[in-house]
């Protein structure tokens, strides 16, 4: 496992500057919940840990180690996005193993860790099925198998339950906390759901246009918001 360390990071897309010098230090095993209104840069911010996007200037550690110039593949985390995007001509099993083929790891290796990441997601009987024959919160769980059987240092998560309906989702930051509390992987979570937010988080990293307001325990949040529109964002129904 391994912290990230984001220091003083920039990123403008030619003359639009989307994040102004963003500090965020997050320690070994912790759950980070990144929350804010659409378009303050959540997404733009994931995508520079995952290394899918530039530092303009500044700089991303993980487990102490810079990561600027080390392309994705070089990285040990895993993101999981909202559209799951599953292969559909894949079995559960095929779409689960598939960046560990692509690794070229052993068989043994790819059976044992597509075992425990099935039981660990309660997939073990839906492993021979096809995305479409899954509902779903099935679905979601497959696109966790994905990353889990990569055993990651860091899971990135972008948004992943905003395709799912209310209850579902309910159901879902259960299953994801508590695999959290199994794994104890360092976790980023983006969401614009104040309660998602505040429901899942050991610590709450409040943006708006490029910037961080507040970083805080969802208590200090609620009890000592910095300014009003932290008070506003996590008071507001959602
Ligand atoms: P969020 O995930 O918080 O909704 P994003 O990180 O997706 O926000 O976007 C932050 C800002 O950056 C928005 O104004 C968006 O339009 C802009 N942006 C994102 N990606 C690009 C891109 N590839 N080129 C230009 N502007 C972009
Ligand atoms: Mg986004």
């Amino acid at each position: 496992m391994a912290g990230v360390r984001i220091s003083r990071v920039l990123k403008a897309y030619g003359a639009l500057n989307v994040l102004h010098g963003v500090d965020i230090d997050i320690a070994d095993g912790e759950f980070v919940v990144l929350v804010g209104p659409s378009g303050c840069g959540k997404s733009t911010l994931l995508r520079m840990v995952a290394g899918l996007e530039s530092i303009t200037s500044g700089t991303i550690a993980i487990g102490g180690k810079v990561v600027n110039n080390l392309p994705p593949k070089d990285r040990d985390i895993a993101m999981v996005f909202q559209s799951y995007a599953l292969y559909p001509h894949k079995t559960v099993a095929e779409n689960m193993v598939f960046a560990l083929r692509l690794q070229k790891r052993p068989a043994d290796f790819i059976k044992q860790r597509l075992q425990t990441a099935a039981e660990t997601l309660d997939l073990v009987p839906y492993l021979d099925r096809y995305p479409r024959q899954l509902s779903g919160g099935q679905r979601q769980r497959v696109a966790m198998g994905r990353a889990i059987v990569r055993d990651p240092q860091v899971f990135l998560f972008d948004e992943p339950l905003s395709n799912l309906d209310a209850k579902l989702r309910v159901q879902m930051r259960k299953e994801i906390k508590e695999l959290h509390q199994r794994l104890k992987t360092t976790t980023i979570y983006v969401t614009h759901d104040q309660v998602e937010a505040m429901t899942m988080a050991d610590k709450i990293v409040v943006m708006q246009s490029g910037k961080v307001e507040q970083i805080g325990t969802p208590l200090e949040l609620y009890d000592r918001p910095v300014n009003t529109f932290v008070a506003t964002f996590i008071g507001s129904p959602s």
